[in-house]
């Protein structure tokens, strides 16, 4: 086992959606995870990609009058270029029509099958075929004798077919023991109350194969057939670990994940990994939804962001400092430009910016000394910050650090370098700017790249140690311009 070792993995999304806020803030969460664990010389693995097996998308390939691969292969393009825009620093994209992921779930399916942990039998509920989901008749909305998807709110089939069924059933005990256990596998907290109730409950045995449509995987021991797609579609975030150069990165250390598909990622996944014989991973981590002006976001009521309209508001970094600033991970969010402009100008602007460029002016007119001894700017909370990024605290790591910005703008306000043309003050508070930048590198990459190379440093961790090194200051251009 590799100790130094960080794998992060986000939901494989569906193809047919557009890249909207909602995958953009798991994503971006992701990539500041991944970039932090870096930053910390941790070998460090970031897996995002796409879920495109299933009757819904054959059925909208079909009114494209595509074969589902190729009508795909165009939208997955979407996604890469959505995080391409967004900075967002993967290290695998993975495709459930992957030969080799394909290839690692028929495998498993047939451990599990001679294991004697799946069964014929039939199948009868309510399908939506939006969620790709049964439900039972109490999930379901009533509403004027019709049965409603109570996430989609559209109406359900009644189907009925012959199903191979996993014997859920009989991991009850065994994922309530596994909680007890570990209680940072279901995050937030109040989250693991709940699943851990519904559990208690008893669970019933799922079914995991369909013969009503033909886009999936073929199961080895029935090729009559097609594995249900979440039992497809969370094998990815093993399969992607099992050529050999990434064995190593199993398992997860965290699936960050909306709240809306916790149950399958912290009931249905572990009970296939117990049967499967794999190792459990260490932490799912369900964030809360973003509304948009107060209201839900969803497509059919046109409140959805899509992540060029989020970029175009201020700029790249503004958004991912945004989202991961504005709210609590675990929470619901609300999202309005006016917020998002009020945070680029107030704080990006008028704190950061104003901090950097004032500092580099001053130097490219006065010049710099170095300073030793004590510096009355010294960054003491580094152990408060590991410990809020340990506990997926975003918006309190950015806090921590905006506070020491304040601190060094009333600083320089105090000691007035303008009028003094004091060096060793300029050297300080030029030295602070090198620990802010590289803490706030994970959140704002491009803006921290931009000021290592005005002030001569390397976006390195250990840098934080060492004292800055002198070189040629110039001011630069405007980081955030105020809207
Ligand atoms: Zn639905």
């Amino acid at each position: 086992m590799v100790r130094n070792k960080f794998y992060v993995t986000t939901p494989i999304y569906y193809p047919n959606d557009i890249p909207h806020i909602g995958h953009a803030y798991t994503t971006l969460a992701a990539d500041v995870l991944a970039r932090w664990n870096r930053l910390l010389g941790r070998e460090v693995f970031f897996l995002t990609g796409t879920d495109e097996h299933g009757k819904k998308i054959e059925k909208a390939a079909v009114e494209k009058e595509k074969s589902p691969k190729e009508f795909v292969d165009e939208l997955i393009l979407k996604f890469k270029e959505a995080w391409e825009k967004l900075n967002v620093n993967y290290d695998k994209f993975i495709r459930t029509t992957d030969k080799e992921h394909e290839e690692v779930v028929k495998e498993i399916l047939q451990k599990v099958y001679d294991a004697g942990d799946i069964y014929l039998g039939d199948y009868e509920g309510y399908y939506c075929t939006g969620c790709e989901a049964y439900y039972t008749e109490k999930d379901l909305i009533q509403e004027k004798g019709k049965n409603l998807c109570p996430i989609h709110k559209k109406e359900v089939e009644l189907l009925k077919e012959k199903s191979y069924f996993f014997k859920l059933s009989k991991y009850a005990n065994l994922l309530l023991e596994f909680y007890e256990k570990n209680p940072d596998f279901i995050l937030p907290k109040k989250k693991r109350v709940e699943i851990i109730n519904r559990v208690k409950e008893g669970l019933k045995d799922l079914s995991i194969s369909r013969t009503s449509f033909d886009w999936g995987i073929r199961l080895p021991f029935d090729k009559e057939h097609i594995c249900y797609v979440w039992f497809d579609a969370l094998f990815n975030y093993y399969s992607a670990t099992q050529e050999n150069s990434k064995k190593k990165y199993w398992p997860a250390e965290v699936h960050l994940i909306g709240k809306d598909i916790i149950w399958f990622h912290t009931v249905y996944w572990p009970a296939f990994l117990m049967s499967a014989g794999i190792e459990l991973p260490k932490k799912v981590f369900a964030h809360g939804w973003w509304t948009f002006d107060k209201e839900k976001i969803s497509k059919s009521r046109g409140k959805v962001i899509n992540v060029d309209e989020l970029i175009s508001i201020a700029g790249v970094d503004s958004a991912r400092y945004f989202l991961m600033r504005e709210t609590p991970f675990g929470d619901d969010g609300d999202f309005s430009e006016k917020a998002l402009i009020d945070r680029h100008n107030n704080e990006l602007a008028d704190k950061l910016g104003n901090l950097v460029s004032r500092v580099a002016g001053l130097i490219e007119k006065n010049g710099i000394e170095k300073k030793s001894g004590v510096f009355v700017l010294k960054f003491e909370k580094i152990a408060k910050v590991k410990e809020l990024f340990d506990g997926f605290e975003f918006d309190k790591v950015l806090n921590e650090i905006f506070e020491f910005i304040d601190k060094c703008n009333e600083y320089i306000q105090g000691k007035k370098p303008w009028e003094t043309g004091d060096k060793k003050v300029l050297y300080e508070v030029a030295d602070a700017i090198k620990t802010i930048t590289i803490l706030l590198w994970p959140f704002i990459p491009e803006t921290c790249e931009k000021i290592a190379k005005q002030f001569n440093f390397e976006i390195d961790y250990k840098e934080i140690e060492k004292p800055l090194k002198i070189g040629k200051i110039k001011k630069g251009e405007i980081l955030f311009k105020k809207l």
